[in-house]
């Protein structure tokens, strides 16, 4: 917590699935136990600052009582399973989001004492499908602990935090390269699914001054028929549980596994615990962002179905008339949502005659106004850092107003044009909370008032940025876009992405062209 007596407590919501009860739930706690905001995370969950210690049984409670769950968003264990927010009614989405919710429940914690400390050991949650109890106690290639009530993670759990994303082919709104692991539903000419494609090792936190930690992506493990996903996944747990490193927390992701393994020993060791051969990936389409901002269908035949609209939230952080406006709609209609891993919430199953009242209210406070996200918004994002984070080196969502509307002015003097966008991601310290080294423009908090800037990634989430400079003070950022940005309207091949420029460039030749600026 940000203080010794206050508390930051996480939601656990698979594919960012937030029930109308649950939102208003937590909208309520939020007022009277926190901060009076909401936080939405890039996990897809709800984040709670503030809450004194006196208050956390009663806020605990009212979660779970709620239908949702704390269980699992902190520790060594897995984190919050990613899928893309959409309530699209197409196969391979509620393929992926049924997976996700499924992988969620398989690594969920057994012992009951999670329970019985919040809720006076009533269990609240609902039955898990068979197959995922089935999975979970299996232990047919020696992957479970048969005589604990973790089977699969014993009594000291994974050496770190573990972090699993699922998405279909070209939807990568997940980040799903910055995984531990990375599974994409494969469908067959008809739309159905067959299979996944599996990638393991991706991670983003590092540590200032070590070259020995590093951000990375995650690379192709294999392909496995649909039936196996779990038993899969559960034989990449154990491979990680048993040979991660328990010694130094700084080297213990399972991307420090693979990187000092190589992926051809990491395979070997997996496949004694699934019990099978994993089959080379399948050939896959380029991935793209989405957004999933607006208005949509959420059936994929037009006029079949309800709608969907996605909001922009600007840094996850719900408040002020947008959060009284969300609440008033939310509950008027009794609408779902979703978070999405961009910390923008989608409402859901809105059906076609509420469209206008909805739009009004919703314009009335500004959102939905073409001109209320600059384009630079929609994809920036920026980690809680100060005061918020006890790990925070320097700011990161308090300047983040700031950040994209310096980006923007700079844009304007060099004459690029309103609709011309970059990604821009910020966080307060190396752990990368909002995944910077991915971005076009990472800013990582280096000191007091200073960043690191990283450059390289692209508007797809498939490269990884590297260091261009060190230590630049928040006030000098100009000095280092200008020359940047200038050269890019100029020197860029058709549709070149700023990303894609910075690194055909090279780094040696960009600085050579900051050094010079005048
Ligand atoms: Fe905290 Fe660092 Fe994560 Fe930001 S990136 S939320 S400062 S741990």
């Amino acid at each position: 917590g940000t203080k010794s007596y206050s508390f930051m407590l996480r939601t656990k919501n698979p594919c960012g699935k937030v029930s109308n009860k649950l939102y208003l739930a937590m909208d309520d706690l939020a007022d009277q136990f926190g901060i009076g905001t909401l936080r939405l995370t890039t996990r897809q969950t709800f984040q709670l600052h503030g809450v004194l210690k006196k208050d956390l049984k009663i806020v605990m409670s009212t979660i779970i009582r709620n239908m949702g769950s704390t269980l699992g968003a902190c520790g060594d264990l897995n984190r919050n399973v990613l899928a893309p927010a959409a309530p699209l009614a197409r196969k391979d989405y509620l393929f992926a989001q049924e997976t996700a919710e499924n992988i969620a429940a398989l690594l969920t914690p057994q012992s009951g004492f999670y329970y019985d400390m919040w809720v006076n050991g009533e269990r609240i949650m609902s039955a898990e499908p068979p197959e995922v109890v089935k999975a979970r106690n299996d232990n047919s290639h020696g992957t479970n602990f048969p005589d604990s009530p973790e089977p699969i993670y014993g009594t000291q759990f994974l050496p770190r935090k573990f972090k699993v994303a699922v998405t279909v082919p070209t939807d990568n709104s997940v980040d799903i390269l910055t995984n531990d692991v990375g599974v994409v539903v494969v469908s067959n000419d008809n739309g159905e699914p067959q299979g996944f494609n599996i990638y393991v090792g991706g991670g983003m936190g590092r540590t200032h001054r070590l070259e020995t930690t590093f951000a990375r992506l995650a690379e192709p493990l294999g392909y496995v028929p649909k039936e196996d996903i779990l038993y899969a996944v559960k034989a990449i747990v154990v491979t990680q549980r048993e040979n991660g490193r328990r010694d130094d927390r700084k080297y213990s992701r399972m991307k420090y596994l693979i990187s000092s393994w190589g992926i051809e020993k990491f395979r070997t060791v997996a496949e004694q615990y699934y019990g099978k051969k994993f089959e080379p990936c399948r050939e896959l389409p380029e991935w793209e962002f989405k957004s999933y901002l607006g208005w949509h269908e959420q059936n994929t035949c037009p006029g079949d179905g309800g709608l969907f609209c996605g909001l922009h939230v600007d840094n996850g952080r719900i408040k002020g008339v947008m959060k009284k406006t969300l609440r008033e709609t939310i509950e008027k209609y009794n609408l779902n949502v979703r978070i999405t891993p961009n910390q923008n919430i989608v409402l859901c199953d809105i059906r076609r005659a509420w469209r206008r009242p909805i739009t009004t209210a919703l314009a009335q406070c500004g959102l939905l106004h073409p001109r209320y996200v600059d384009p630079l918004n929609i994809t920036a994002m920026a980690c809680p850092a100060l005061p918020l984070c006890p790990l925070a080196i320097t700011e990161a969502e308090r300047g983040i107003p700031d950040i994209p509307k310096r980006v923007r002015a700079v844009f304007e003097k060099v004459g690029l044009k309103y609709n011309e966008s970059i990604v821009i991601r910020v966080t307060g310290c190396p752990n990368g909370c909002a995944r910077p080294y991915m971005a076009e423009l990472g800013l990582v908090g280096d000191g007091p008032n200073s960043y690191q800037i990283w450059l390289g990634g692209t508007p797809n989430q498939t490269s990884l940025a590297r260091t261009f400079m060190n230590k630049v003070k928040v006030q000098e950022l100009e000095k280092v876009m200008e020359p940047l940005f200038y050269y890019w309207k100029r020197k860029r091949q058709a549709k070149e992405s700023f990303g894609d420029f910075t690194n055909r460039l090279g780094f040696d030749k960009l600085q050579e062209l900051v050094d010079k600026w005048e």
